[in-house]
């Protein structure tokens, strides 16, 4: 039984309470909402019992028992323990516990999560080899540090190398969902002309037995479809579609993927595999955006989901890609109406096309805007969008960004408690406490490194104003104002010794060899050490001689 037939009869499995307790809802609540398809929880049975693509041996997937982890940021209220506020330092240490989650068979078990627009918005990341890069090795080590900074599901887009062995290696070391497209191991060693139906079934039984928790399927890009994209200015960008795109136009045939659906769903369900109906039509710039090929496959899209939720598979619908600001919140309305209201899960949307090298910005701005007005998932985009393949620092830099759109899009949306981690930094920030509010930081770290490559002390200014100018000190000494007063958040002392950086941060440091010079024992921030614009300009020297 999928989580979608389980709901529908009334029954609240683990799986669900799990969903529940990571987001401080109801379990009912859970259930209902899964019921009515307007969440899912990827959580195909194989992946949750981390049977490395074998059939379960021990408990049963609705059965599994998950750590009693409080989770959170640190010290969070009981009605702010989100899962997803948890920062870079918590999920790194939840990560290497050698006992957390371990599967049956392999290292690490599926933690279920849900997604939907009702709760917190989760963020994918996409990684893969290519024919030109990488290997199971480095997709692996992907993979952790997309977990450690912030993905809540991880997409396999593998087209090179050994793509059966390098997906088992995902999906055994991942305790969040993999996505996978199909298709793209289909066509290995094969024209995409001579792709048959038979290659097609047996490739998606193949990757959901493996243990995949979701597949993005192009069904929904039609024959009738393909002359609405003549006048685009970047015609098909999806992957998946360009090549069905093609393999209809060889065979005169509908799309595969539209005509095999039934027989596909009855193979996902059988595993309780999650459909991402693919957007193979999205707009690949913002002259395409919203056009009538996109919206056309979107209306197909609405069909095919509720073709999937009658064969009882949990079914999400994924979005563009290219958009202007003004049209996002439209873009998200109208999937609602269209597809009914099944999760959305959006790719970006740049904003902007003019700053390739910057995709990771100009999309999450996009993903913030999208986030706010009900997108359920965003699907992250690295700096190396458009002009390479992703390497371990620009999936860290990818998911930073869509981690800071999806908390933006949830506090914009009043889910309850998100803000709350926001206050508490800021109660830290005011108080001066500088090593309660690198705690709090998502990523401590790396702003711990940049504190301290210029001031190793915490005390009560930073470099940025220095003592005299420091807004935060004098105003916590305004006697009249509450700024920086709150007791929970004092630092243990008014000055102290910075505790250092750890491997990362010193990296960070030694990237940016640049430390504030000490003027007679004290850092050059104190406007004391500068009583004149000679000396002042002489520090200024000092520094700039240094970096
Ligand atoms: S010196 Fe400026 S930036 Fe630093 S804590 Fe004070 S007000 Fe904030």
């Amino acid at each position: 039984m999928t989580q979608l037939e389980a709901a529908r009869t009334g029954l609240i499995t683990t799986e669900m309470r799990r969903v529940a307790q990571r987001e401080c809802v109801a379990a009912e609540f859970i259930r209902d909402e899964v019921a009515r398809g307007r969440m899912v929880i990827p959580a195909n049975q194989r992946h949750l019992a981390g049977s490395a693509g074998q059939a379960p041996t021990a408990l049963s997937g609705h059965a599994r028992a998950y750590p009693d982890v409080a989770g959170g940021y640190p010290g969070a209220r009981a009605d702010a323990r989100y899962w997803v506020n948890q920062t870079v330092a918590q999920r790194g240490a939840e990560m290497n516990g050698a006992d957390v989650l371990r599967g049956e068979r392999a290292p690490r078990r599926l933690d279920p999560m849900g997604i939907g627009r009702l709760i917190t918005t989760k963020v994918n990341a996409n990684i893969g080899a290519s024919p030109v890069a990488s290997g199971t090795a480095a997709e692996v080590e992907k993979l952790e540090w997309a977990q450690k900074y912030g993905a809540d599901t991880l997409m396999d887009l593998s087209t090179g190398g050994n793509l059966t062995e390098c997906r088992q290696a995902i999906i055994d070391h991942s305790t969040i969902p993999i996505g996978t497209v199909p298709i793209y191991s289909m066509i290995i060693g094969r024209r995409i002309e001579d792709l048959t139906y038979d290659t097609i079934l047996k490739e998606i039984e193949r990757q959901a037995a493996q243990g995949v928790d979701y597949f993005t399927i192009h069904a929904g890009v039609l024959r009738e479809h393909l002359p609405l994209v003549g006048p685009r200015v970047t015609g098909i960008v999806s992957r998946g579609g360009s090549l069905l795109a093609k393999w209809m136009l060889h065979h005169g045939k509908q799309n595969p993927m539209f005509e095999l659906f039934d027989e596909i769903s009855a193979i996902m369900r059988e595993y309780d595999v999650t459909y991402s109906l693919g957007d193979g039509l999205r707009p690949g710039c913002l002259a395409d955006a919203s056009d009538e090929a996109q919206l056309a496959e979107l209306r197909t899209l609405g069909e095919l989901v509720q073709r999937a939720r009658a064969a009882g598979v949990q079914a999400m619908v994924e979005g563009p890609g290219h958009v202007p600001l003004d049209q996002i919140a439209w873009n998200m309305r109208v999937e609602q109406e269209i597809c009914d209201d099944a999760p959305f899960y959006v790719l970006g949307p740049l904003v902007t096309d003019v700053f390739p090298g910057y995709d990771h910005i100009t999309s999450a701005i996009g993903a913030t805007e999208a986030a706010r007005a009900g997108a359920a998932m965003l699907c992250y985009v690295t700096p190396k969008e458009h002009v390479g393949l992703p390497r371990a620092e620009d999936v860290k830099a990818g998911c930073i960004a869509y981690k800071i759109a999806a908390h933006a899009g949830d506090i914009a949306r009043g889910i309850a408690g998100a803000r709350a981690w926001d206050d508490d930094l800021s109660r830290a920030r005011a108080a001066l406490n500088w090593p309660r509010q690198f705690e709090l930081a998502f990523d401590g770290e790396t702003a711990r490194a940049l504190h301290d490559e210029d001031l190793e002390v915490d005390t009560e200014f930073c470099a940025m104003c220095g003592h005299d100018w420091c807004s935060m000190r004098i105003s916590k000494e305004i006697q009249e104002f509450a700024s920086g007063k709150d007791p929970d958040f004092q630092p243990a002392r008014r000055a102290g010794q910075s505790p250092g950086v750890g491997l990362e941060g010193g990296a960070l440091l030694r990237e940016r060899a640049r430390v504030l010079p000490v003027v007679d024992g004290k850092h050059a921030c104190h406007s004391e050490h500068v009583p004149d614009a000679g000396r002042a300009q002489a520090v200024q020297a000092a520094l700039l001689e240094k970096t």
